[in-house]
């Protein structure tokens, strides 16, 4: 096969053809021309238009063959469409004023998802910038294009990035396991600006949201999506138990530094693992621990009560455990007291 036909092929040309193709030491060079009597395509609406004039001679970067770089070279047509005016023609292997040609930026978007950008522009001889302004096309192609028809179940998440000093806020369709928005910070603005890539109706047809109890997102989430379902997964919630008795455990053993500073040394872990998981090592001083008269016990306690909220399927029942868990936490008098479980 010729490159030329390779390329032909490859770019989907139909209105477009390869002219010449042309090899130095350095480079593969295609020279693309419009077909005879085709006529320009509106970049804006898709139409045919009829030809207004020709521009200066551009080029593209395209995919390397055995590694030797290719560029391809076009004049681009400018046509009068009658809906958008003067406009350039629809090139199918171009996009806006990139100079590198789509199936590059696709490509080396692909690689820079499993490689650091570095590595991307080293092993297709480019500069990191190239690799970085490839990711960013394909980004905004992806939200061009994005389809956010059909969602119903969303996850809010926060993630912390450089050790908790930035935070960015990621949105996912549940239903087809896909990210759909991320952005800076973790506030109200951060949430708000993916609502406002909604419509009316698609914010409707949200049924359900899962997300973490952070104030921010639940304000927006009422504000924005009033008759969503909301829910508070596992994760978050067993998350949000552990840093409880963690912080228990820390004032307690700050409390206790003057009396007995060894007690609840080295104890961290023994606290926030699952009974199951302990050594027994660790087992044998959680017993003795248990015997002393602590509040990180009872945070504890609480800690394993909850797990049995999970198993429940009768809504009624576990709303009925709930209620007495939120009491047993909530009254400190009752500080040895055994949880019962109800039927499930
Ligand atoms: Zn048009």
């Amino acid at each position: 096969m010729h490159i030329s036909s390779l390329l032909r092929r490859t770019l989907g040309l139909k209105g477009h053809k390869v002219k010449k193709v042309t090899m130095d030491d350095r480079e593969i060079k295609a020279q693309l021309e419009a077909r005879k009597g085709s006529r320009p395509i509106c970049s804006s609406c898709g139409r045919k238009m009829p030809g207004y004039d020709t521009l200066r001679e551009r080029s593209w970067r395209h995919v390397p063959l055995w590694w030797i770089p290719v560029t391809l070279t076009y004049r681009p047509r400018r046509g009068r469409c009658k809906r958008c005016g003067v406009v350039v023609e629809k090139m199918p292997w171009s996009q806006g004023k990139s100079s590198l040609s789509v199936p590059l930026i696709v490509l080396l978007a692909t690689y820079a998802r499993i490689l650091p950008f570095e590595e991307v522009a080293r092993l297709f001889s480019c500069h990191w910038n190239t690799v970085r302004s490839a990711v960013a096309q394909a980004v905004s192609f992806g939200l061009a294009h994005r389809d956010t028809g059909g969602i119903t179940v969303i996850g809010i998440d926060e993630i912390a990035r450089r050790k908790g000093h930035k935070y960015m806020t990621m949105v996912y369709d549940l239903s087809h396991m896909r990210l759909l928005w991320c952005g800076e910070g973790r506030d109200k603005a951060a949430l708000r600006a993916f609502f406002s890539c909604l419509s009316k109706e698609e914010k409707e047809a949200i049924e359900v949201i899962c997300c973490d109890m952070w104030r921010p997102y639940l304000d927006v989430v009422e504000e924005e999506v009033p008759g969503a379902t909301l829910v508070f997964d596992k994760f978050h919630l067993v998350r949000h138990l552990l840093g409880a008795v963690d912080e228990v455990r820390r004032e307690e053993a700050r409390e206790l530094k003057g009396r007995d500073p060894e007690v609840l040394k080295k104890t961290r872990y023994i606290f926030l693992k699952n009974p199951e998981n302990l050594t027994r090592g660790q087992r044998a001083r959680l017993s003795e621990l248990e015997k002393l008269n602590l509040k990180i016990n009872r945070a504890y306690l609480l800690k394993e009560a909850f797990r049995a909220f999970w198993d429940y399927t009768y809504p009624a029942w576990a709303e009925s455990y709930l209620d007495q868990w939120i009491w047993w936490a909530t009254h400190p008098v009752f500080r040895q007291v055994k949880f019962p479980v109800f039927s499930k």
